[in-house]
């Protein structure tokens, strides 16, 4: 077993994984910038070690802090947390290079999966079904291209290979646009990602976001845990989660969890991951996948009964999966709301001291949060400073008991997107569920 984990994340995250670790027995050592010294795990680890200025690239993103760190502690694996170095092949190889375990997949299977080509063609050969497309980069064949396009049916997508963040994508409705957008696409992912190599695939109007969580270990074990719907976004980024997905029928589940499971196997996957697809008119289509914990994944948590970041640890220290597929079972329905520093109706950031907090209660509410009376929110780092996720027999339950929640939370001293959660709530089509991924812009009259 593992002895001490470096956390190499901040906030609500790192809070988490501390507490996962706590019930495990394990010591932690938490790694902070100099604008994050009184941060609630940094407060609660057993050993912090401060790597550097407040900007990221000085502290968290910066590897050699974060390996002298672990150096100095006598760390035996380090955790990524999401965001951040989570999905960083290099890092995770600099950390097993130095000696220590790297809790997540393997590097090279970040690689395979950060490379959006190689990650499609990967699920492809796994039998996951994905968007129809170029199977493949596009290249300097211009009537291939074209003909590519017709046959696939405008509106196409072209997105870069080493795409992420929502960026490095762009839509072509006709012929005449094309030839362009793809150049244009290809300056900006060499710019931005350093990786010129772009793709084409049929772009869905009116998906729904639908992914699945998997589990696996490094025995060839693994396992799905069913699926999330995080529709309701905003610039691409998620605002409210949910678990189940609404109307996806227990077949649907077992089909699309069974092919996400079985392509980890395929591809040796190890730990914990998720499995991006839109959902339109019944069909799942494959986009990427996270090789990491994920912000939403208290709300599979919930209706599993599985501690996802336990098991994160257990397999990373070796051990088998303690699940087998027939022993998860589903139990009503969860949702999560993502609590913002930032203006509920301008979404500009709020950073700044918390005057008074009070967090809510009651059964089945869930409150992941690293804020306290007196903590100051810093304004360098993203403005989430935690979730709030409420469990109910039902999903009609759930968003009672999360109405109710928001109710009673009060921060005060910064703003909150808690009035946006509330209205969300409230409204009619949510209520309903499977809303697509454009609906709250179109409701915020974005
Ligand atoms: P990133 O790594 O940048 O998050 P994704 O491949 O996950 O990129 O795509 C991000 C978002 O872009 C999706 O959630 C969806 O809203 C939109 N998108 C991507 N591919 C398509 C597609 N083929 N059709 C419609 N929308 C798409």
């Amino acid at each position: 077993m593992i002895e001490k984990i470096l956390i190499a994340n901040r906030g609500e995250i790192a809070l988490r994984i501390q507490r996962a670790c706590r019930e495990l027995g394990i010591k932690t050592v938490a790694v902070h910038s100099e604008a994050d010294r009184e941060l609630k795990h940094v407060l609660l680890a057993d050993e912090s070690v401060c790597i550097g200025p407040a900007a990221s690239r000085d502290s968290y993103l910066h590897i050699p802090s974060i390996i002298s760190a672990a150096e100095v502690t006598d760390t035996v694996a380090i955790h990524p947390g999401y965001g951040f170095l989570s999905e960083n092949a290099d890092f995770a190889e600099r950390v097993e290079r130095s000696g220590f375990v790297f809790i997540g997949p393997k590097p090279e299977t970040i690689r395979l999966m950060g490379d959006k080509v190689s990650a499609i063609r990967a699920m492809q050969q796994a039998g996951v079904p994905c968007v129809p497309g170029s199977d493949g980069p596009l290249d300097s064949n211009t009537k291939r291209t074209l003909e590519l396009a017709r046959d696939i049916g405008y509106p196409v997508i072209i997105k870069a290979a080493g795409g992420g963040g929502g960026r490095g994508m762009r839509v072509v409705h006709s012929d005449a646009t094309l030839l362009n957008a793809i150049s244009l696409t290809k300056a900006e992912a060499a710019a931005a990602f350093g990786n010129d190599v772009v793709y084409m695939e049929k772009y869905l109007e009116n998906p729904r976001h639908v992914e699945f969580q998997v589990l696996a270990d490094n025995y060839g074990n693994a396992i799905h845990l069913g699926e999330r719907d995080c529709s309701m976004q905003r610039r691409h980024q998620k605002v409210v989660e949910e678990a189940p997905a609404p109307g996806i029928t227990p077949e649907q589940r077992t089909f699309i969890g069974e092919r996400c499971a079985a392509a980890c196997a395929k591809v040796g996957y190890r730990g914990v991951g998720t499995f991006e697809f839109l959902y339109q008119d019944g069909e799942f289509y494959f986009i990427e996948m996270n090789t990491r914990v994920q912000v939403e994944h208290p709300v599979t948590e919930m209706i599993t009964g599985v501690d996802i970041v336990k098991e994160q640890i257990l397999v990373a220290s070796g051990e088998r999966l303690r699940y087998r597929q027939e022993d998860i079972a589903w139990r009503g329905h969860a949702v999560e709301c993502r609590l913002n520093a930032e203006h509920p109706e301008t979404f500009r950031p709020s950073p700044g001291r918390i005057e008074e907090f009070h967090a809510p209660g009651g059964p089945g509410i869930r409150i992941d949060t690293h804020i306290y009376a007196g903590y100051v929110v810093p304004p360098y780092y993203d403005s989430m400073i935690g979730k709030l996720v409420a469990h109910g027999e039902d999903r009609q339950a759930a968003l009672s008991r999360m109405c109710n929640a928001l109710r009673e939370t009060v921060i005060e001293g910064i703003d909150t997107n808690i009035p946006l959660h509330r209205q969300i709530m409230k409204d009619a089509a949510f209520q309903q569920g499977g809303a697509n991924i454009h609906y709250l812009e179109k409701k915020l009259g974005m």
